[in-house]
This record gives C-alpha cells, structure tokens and sequence, in this order.
C-alpha cells in the first residue's frame, strides 16, 4: 500500500519511455496509464514543438498521443493553471492529469481558492525545479557562452549544477549555471529568486534529487504528498517499476534543496536591493514602467488577473488611448496582485518590452508576507485581500467609483 508521505523511486516500465524519460520515465507511464484506465479524461502537459525551445502546452485525450510527453524542457517557461482556467473551463467538468513545476503549482493552488479551477477533479503531478531558461537568452547563451549555434543543439538539462547541452553531433558541453548567472546569462531572475523546489503542494512531487549514482537518468524520486497521490501510485502501479528510497540519499536531497534555497535567498538580497528603497525604488518601477506600450500581456497572462471587468480599463483610473499609459495602470496591478503575487515571471517573460514586472510585484509580495504572514501558493488559504463577496463589493464600487480590490470567493 503506497500512503500519504511516502518516498519512492520509480521508473517506467514501458522500455521506450524508460529510455526517453529524463529520469527513466515513471511520469509519461502514469499519465499514460492513468489515461488508459479513465482515472482522467485527459492530460494537460507540455511537450516539444519546433525545436527544444519551443515548450508548447500538450492537451492529450488519447493514450497513443502520450509519447510525445518524454522529457523535461528546462526552456519552456508555460504557466499551465492559467490555462487551465482559460481554455479547460477550470476543469469543472473534467478530470484531469497535469505536471507542474513548483510556480505553477502555486498558480493552481491560488486560482483554486478563487473558485476558478476545480481542485478536485486534477491529478497533480509536481516536478521539482531548479529553474527554467527563457528560450531568447537561452538561445542567446548556446550561441555566445557555448560557442555553438543554438539551432545545432538537440538536448539540453541541468544536472549537478550545470547547463548542459547535446548537439546533433552527439557533442556534449557543461557549463557551471553560477558561473553563467554571474555573467547574466542562466536562468531567469524569477527562478533565481524562487524557493518553491519540491512542490509538496501537489499529488506528488517528482525529480531526480535523491536519485542513487547508479540510478541517475534512469528513475526519478517521488515524495507522495496527498491520499490523492497514494490513490494515483497505487492505480497506476501497473505502469511503473518501484524501489524503496534510502535514507542517505533522502538527506543529500534534504541538502541539496537547502542549497536551492540558500541561493535563492542570496538572489532575493541581491535583485531587491538593486532596485533601491523606498521613493529611490518608486522612482526605478516608474522608469521601467515608462517603457509600457499597454499590449495586456502581465493582466492576460498573470493567474491572480482574470477579472471580467479589469480596473485598468475603467477610464476614470487610466485614461484611453495614452501609450505609455499613466502610472496608475501599473499601481492598479501592484495593490491588486501584490499579496498574492506566486513569482512565476509571466508578467516578465511576456512583457513586450522587457520590463521586469515580476520584480516589483515579488518584491511588494514579499514585504507583504513579512508584514500580514500570507505565504501565496502553498495551500487553500485565502489571501489578506479576501475581504468580501463580489456582488456587495461590485456594488459598492459602482456605487462609490472606488477601486480597491473586489472579492472573487464567491
Ligand atoms: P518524463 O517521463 O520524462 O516526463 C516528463 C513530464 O514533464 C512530461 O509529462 C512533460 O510533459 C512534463 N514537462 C516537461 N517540461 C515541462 C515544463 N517545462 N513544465 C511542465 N511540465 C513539463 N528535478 C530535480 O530533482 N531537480 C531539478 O532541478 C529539476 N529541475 C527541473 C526543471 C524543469 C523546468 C522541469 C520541467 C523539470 C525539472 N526537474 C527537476 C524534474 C525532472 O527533470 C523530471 O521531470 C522528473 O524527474 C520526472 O522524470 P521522468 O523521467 O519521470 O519524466
Ligand atoms: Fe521553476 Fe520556480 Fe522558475 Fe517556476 S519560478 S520555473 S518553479 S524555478
Ligand atoms: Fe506571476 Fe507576475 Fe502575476 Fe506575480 S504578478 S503572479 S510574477 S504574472
Ligand atoms: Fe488584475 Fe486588477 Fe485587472 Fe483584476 S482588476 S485583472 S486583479 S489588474
Ligand atoms: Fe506594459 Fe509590459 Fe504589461 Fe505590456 S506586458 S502592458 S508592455 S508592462
């Protein structure tokens, strides 16, 4: 009987997908396997489109269309939650197997406690992360760190801290990531900042930290975080192999996140302090800020943003057909996100104009936590700003012309 807390190692049991896994492929076999049993309706995953920089969101109803799932893309940088809540309708009405990395974990768990997805019909399969690589300075890096050209590369991971790469050659380079950060290369500064590793908010969380030496790329460690994650080992155990973990093996993982940590504390000291204090920092956000072309891509694709009737259109706080817009366009973003902001860099990665949204918004996150004690993401609770229902508080807004935040829990 596999149990709440549980660790394990597995791998698939299927000899292609063990080969084409990136740790010997016990998540394509569950997903496969959970599909074929119709434990889900469907798989909501990412998968390889033009080349290994091109991380596309993979929607599988049929087992077949499974294969095409093998493998991490440490440059795809996809929010799945969000769309989860676009285009699945929250999966109210669905079942669901999803993979998650620990920031879209947290986008699960803060639309879910809106009431915008449906939690209990989604399997939720974490994988751990050390980080993932925008595909622009990804290819950027390969071509000017690497000395190769980024269209010749075929593979890439991370491993014991490097950035390696495999060319069509079967030519094989590392590099050491700090080495590359240092540089301004690497990976993005969100995920420099990030300390959610091992997302234990999810079913199960899946990586190769406290995979044994002679077991690495061919199995992958998986802490069971939920009954819903014993359920879901325990249904699809006919698809995957399974070891016990050993002790030894589960500290150096205990250290190995600790390290994670560690850096993403010294990240943090680092992006923060740059940006100054106070009006030195106000005046930084309104330079970069001054850049904005309003093109929507933070509101559309951050997953706090889905309100039907966003504020920033509302033409008594920001003024129509000004580009750059006034400063109230981002200021409205900052009071209505801030507490809940999960660092998944979407507002920056998508941002038309470089702007570094995401770190502002986790800077003011952060100052937030320490001041009301609401970590965002990490479970069902509700944030500092879930104050009231939306009806009274819509009303009240119409009635008033007011625009502090309005409830979204009903
Ligand atoms: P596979 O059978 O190969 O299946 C991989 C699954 O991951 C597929 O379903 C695929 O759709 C999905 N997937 C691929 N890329 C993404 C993506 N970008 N976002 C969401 N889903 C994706 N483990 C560690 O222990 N330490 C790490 O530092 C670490 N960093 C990672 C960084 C990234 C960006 C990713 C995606 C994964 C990382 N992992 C890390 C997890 C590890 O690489 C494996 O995914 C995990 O061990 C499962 O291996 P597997 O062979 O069972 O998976
Ligand atoms: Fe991974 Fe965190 Fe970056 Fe998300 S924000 S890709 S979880 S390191
Ligand atoms: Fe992600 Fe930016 Fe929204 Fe924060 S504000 S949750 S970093 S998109
Ligand atoms: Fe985001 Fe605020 Fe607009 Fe809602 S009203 S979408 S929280 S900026
Ligand atoms: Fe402005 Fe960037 Fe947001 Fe577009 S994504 S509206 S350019 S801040």
């Amino acid at each position: 009987m596999v149990a709440n807390g549980d660790m394990l190692l597995a791998w698939a049991k299927d000899a292609e997908y063990l080969k084409k896994g990136e740790c010997g492929g016990a998540v394509t076999a569950i997903l496969k396997n959970a599909l074929e049993t119709g434990l889900v309706d469907a798989v909501f995953a990412v998968e390889k489109g033009y080349d290994i920089y091109d991380a596309k969101p993979a929607f599988i109803t049929n087992p077949e269309d499974i294969d095409r799932l093998s493998g991490s893309l440490h440059c795809g940088t996809l929010l799945l939650p969000k769309m989860i809540k676009k285009f699945l309708d929250g999966a109210k009405d669905m079942k669901l197997a999803v993979t998650l990395k620990g920031c879209d974990a947290k986008a699960l768990y803060e639309l879910a406690k809106r009431q915008q997805i449906n939690l209990d019909n989604i399997y939720s399969i974490g994988l751990n992360c050390g980080g993932s690589i925008s595909p622009v300075a990804g290819r950027k890096m390969i071509e000017e760190k690497f000395g190769v050209s980024p269209d010749d590369v075929v593979k890439e991971e991370i491993d014991k801290g490097q950035f390696i790469i495999e060319t069509k050659d079967g030519e094989h380079k590392g590099i050491k990531i700090d080495e590359l950060e240092e540089e301004g290369y690497g990976r993005r500064a969100n995920c420099q900042r990030c300390k959610t590793k091992i997302p234990r908010q999810c079913d199960i969380a899946c990586g190769n930290w406290g995979v044994p030496a002679d077991k690495a790329g061919k199995a992958t460690f998986i802490e069971v975080c939920s009954d819903k994650g014993a359920e879901l080992i325990e249904k699809t155990s006919g698809a995957i192999e399974t070891a016990p973990t050993d002790p030894k093996f589960v500290a150096i993982r205990g250290k190995i996140e600790q390290a994670m940590y560690k850096l993403a504390d010294k990240a943090r000291a680092e992006q923060f302090a740059a940006m100054g204090e106070g009006q030195d920092r106000l005046s930084f956000i309104m330079k970069e800020t001054s850049r904005c072309i309003k093109c929507y891509q933070c509101i559309e694709n951050c997953p706090i943003c889905y309100c039907v009737e966003c504020s920033t259109k509302k033409p008594y706080l920001v003024t129509p057909g000004q580009v750059p817009p006034p400063f109230m366009f981002h200021m409205i973003r900052y009071v209505h996100v801030s507490d809940s902001c999960i660092n998944c860099g979407q507002c920056e990665e998508l941002c038309a104009m470089d702007i570094p949204n995401a770190l502002y918004m986790h800077a003011l996150q952060i100052e937030m936590q320490e001041m009301f004690g609401y970590e965002p993401g990490v479970n069902l609770d509700l944030p500092v700003l879930a104050l009231v229902e939306e009806p009274t508080e819509r009303k009240r807004l119409s009635d008033t012309g007011d625009d502090q935040i309005f409830n979204i829990f009903t």
